[in-house]
């Protein structure tokens, strides 16, 4: 009986959406077994591990496997470049991360989940923008995530993105050479993963992907810095005397609201960013890539 529904139900979505079950199921597999060694290695927790499944069996089942391959490449790069150099950036600027370097499933679906919606739009209509802007969206999450990780280890004193003025390391909103260097090497390193999985799958022309994902990747990293210079909730640790975004600080003090929309933290940052990503993508895409 149990199995009478499980086939009904996966030929129904199969047929209305032609959905591969095989790869479905594989991209399961894979996104539990990828989301575990992140859980074991620290790099999520347990909801983020849930997180990684979803945005994992989505992009790859959904998607393709190309798709998928951004996730990985996404996750892979920033769990080691957080490890990287871990006790400087610490001594820096007391924490790397809202919540700790360990992602939840609200930052797994900051980072993921417009690829995802992407995905399953793509499932119900496959039109190939749909993967410009998946491209854009994660090219955006890893170059974010690029320039806070190696920015954090400038030389100089980053400078605020709206004034200029040079600010503690650390500080929301703040750019250097060195963050914008790594902005663009995530942005191209996520371009070339989408342009071998173009070529291999054989979808067309690829020579739109590279532009595209550093497009989309830096518009979403200075989206995220404009919205840390401007309205993104900044708290204050009284302690440390630094801003941070986190409601308790590394140091054990708890922070108090200094500025900014309250409702604003950094998973709703991000989230904007991605979909911002997506959309100057998928714009891209639309003027170069479209057949
Ligand atoms: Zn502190």
């Amino acid at each position: 009986m149990r199995a009478f529904w499980i086939n009904l139900v996966s030929s129904l979505i199969g047929t209305a959406m032609s959905i591969d079950p095989l790869r479905l199921a594989l991209s399961f597999g894979l996104s539990f077994l990828i989301g575990g060694l992140g859980y074991w290695r620290h790099s999520l927790t347990r909801s983020g591990w849930f997180g990684a499944i979803i945005i994992g069996t989505t992009t790859a089942g959904l998607g393709g496997w190309h798709w998928g391959a951004l996730i990985v490449v996404f996750f892979a790069t920033s769990s080691l470049l957080s490890h990287w150099r871990r006790a400087t950036k610490q001594q820096r600027i007391g924490a790397t991360a809202a919540k700790g370097e360990q992602r939840d499933l609200f930052q797994a679906l900051a980072n993921g989940g417009v690829a995802a919606v992407c995905a399953v739009l793509y499932a119900i209509q496959p039109w190939p923008g749909l993967f410009a802007a998946a491209l854009g969206a994660v090219a955006a999450a890893t170059a974010d995530t690029w320039a806070t990780e190696v920015g954090t280890l400038s030389p100089q004193a980053p400078r605020l993105v709206t004034t200029g003025r040079p600010i503690p390391a650390g500080t929301s909103g703040g750019i250097s050479a060195l963050g914008l260097a790594a902005t663009c090497a995530g942005a191209v390193l996520i371009g070339l993963v989408g342009w071998v999985g173009v070529r291999l799958g054989d979808y067309g022309a690829a020579v739109w992907v590279i532009p595209t994902a550093l497009g989309g990747g830096v518009a979403g990293s200075l989206a995220d810095s404009l919205l840390g210079a401007t309205v993104q909730r900044v708290n204050w640790c009284a302690h440390c005397e630094l801003q941070t975004e986190q409601p308790v600080h590394r140091c054990g003090t708890a922070t108090v609201y200094q500025r900014g929309w309250r409702w604003l933290d950094n998973d709703w940052v991000n989230f904007i960013s991605s979909t911002a990503g997506a959309g100057v993508s998928a714009i891209i895409w639309a003027i170069f890539g479209a057949p």
